[in-house]
């Protein structure tokens, strides 16, 4: 097993660099958006959603409509300079019309990329319409190659997820998606012990292995229990099974990429705990209801895109306030590196966006 780190101890937790450490990079371009279509989800994630945990789910009319989104991106995100979108949820796939939406985004002129982040259970039966939609770029969730821990995880309700999730990958392998990642959330004690498995599906077929440092967003009270275990551990096992080189593949993510040698796909390593990678931050996020963040893991500055809309403000306005978010942006992520992530967060993953 290997070594983990305690939970909610920034005394412990390799956090951040220290306050007083200079700005080092030049702030990146801010031209992603991604977008929660539904705070809903068809699972219970031990680490995002717990069962028991019940949430206020939103009400329907309370989602921005589809005509709502494609105004928002058309006449706010684009001219912005926003070209690149991710649909996540919650679950997006449990949002009705999903390939209608991805066809009508992809259509709007200046829209560079549209990809998807999902749990993968209902994509079987829709991997090719998304694709028919333009859809090309696929996150799927995949914690672990255990039936029983899978489902342990993902809260099966009495019946097995792992095997429709497994189908709905290998569909979508099938289909031609590309790149198609596989999201891993590293949790110690319960899939830290088949790492190198996962790793090893990145070697026969391109798919791009991403491990994910659990961070203490859902579910505080596993974290604190569980704490998590830095990328570095997981690079460390891979070298001394297979050795580890730079690797390269397409996407917009924080993923520090490697690639066993000779392998087809990659591994990204996402390591928000060990590594803060906030001042490379190049996104924003919008929730289901319409609400614009500047980050994940800070509320500063945000806006009630879908009230203003439908109090008929003005789109010129808007476009205004947003590019006034954007310009305080790289000092939210300085502040944000600065604070690290070892705090306590109102929301979780699936209601933010993750
Ligand atoms: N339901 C979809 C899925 O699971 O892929 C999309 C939404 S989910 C919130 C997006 C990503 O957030 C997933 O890869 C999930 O594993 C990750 N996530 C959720 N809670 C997390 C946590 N506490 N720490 C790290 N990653 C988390
Ligand atoms: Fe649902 Fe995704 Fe959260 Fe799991 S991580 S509960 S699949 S939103």
């Amino acid at each position: 097993m290997a070594p983990v780190q305690p939970g909610l101890n920034p005394v412990l937790s390799p956090g951040p660099e220290p306050a007083s450490a200079p700005n080092p990079t030049p702030p990146p371009t801010i031209d992603y958006l991604r977008i929660s279509l539904i705070d809903r989800c068809n699972f219970r994630c031990q680490y995002c959603m717990p069962e028991g945990a019940e949430l206020d789910y939103l009400q329907r009319s309370a989602w921005l409509s589809d005509d709502e989104l494609l105004l928002l991106l058309g006449e706010v995100f684009l001219p912005l300079g926003f070209s690149r979108f991710r649909f996540t949820g919650g679950e997006p796939l449990l949002r009705p019309q999903l390939a209608r939406l991805i066809a009508r985004v992809a259509a709007l002129p200046g829209t560079q990329d549209v990809a998807l982040t999902t749990n993968g259970f209902l994509l079987a039966d829709q991997a090719a319409d998304l694709y028919g939609a333009g859809l090309r770029r696929i996150n799927i969730s995949l914690d672990s190659l255990q039936p029983e821990v899978f489902d342990a995880l993902v809260g099966n309700r009495g019946r097995s997820r792992w095997r429709q999730v497994w189908q709905g990958i290998q569909t979508a392998h099938a289909v031609g998606f590309d790149p198609l990642k596989l999201n891993v959330v590293v949790i110690p004690g319960i899939n830290d012990g088949e790492l190198l498995d996962l790793a090893a599906l990145s070697i026969d077929r391109a798919w791009h292995v991403r491990f994910i440092e659990f961070m203490p967003i859902g579910n505080d009270a596993l974290f604190g229990d569980r704490g998590w275990i830095p990328s570095e551990t997981i690079r460390q096992q891979v070298r001394d099974r297979w050795g580890l080189e730079a690797g390269t593949v397409l996407g917009n993510g924080p993923a520090d990429v490697f690639q066993i040698p000779g392998a087809k796909g990659t591994l990204g390593f996402i390591s928000q705990m060990s590594e803060c990678f906030c001042d490379r931050c190049n996104r924003m996020r919008l929730s289901a209801d319409g609400w614009l963040r500047p980050c994940l893991l800070n509320e500063t500055g945000q806006i009630d895109l879908k009230t203003a809309l439908r109090g008929g403000t003005d789109l010129a306005l808007l476009r205004h306030q947003v590019q006034t978010l954007l310009q305080l942006k790289p000092e939210i992520n300085y502040k944000q590196r600065d604070a690290g992530t070892t705090g306590r967060y109102g929301k979780t993953m699936s209601q933010i966006g993750g």
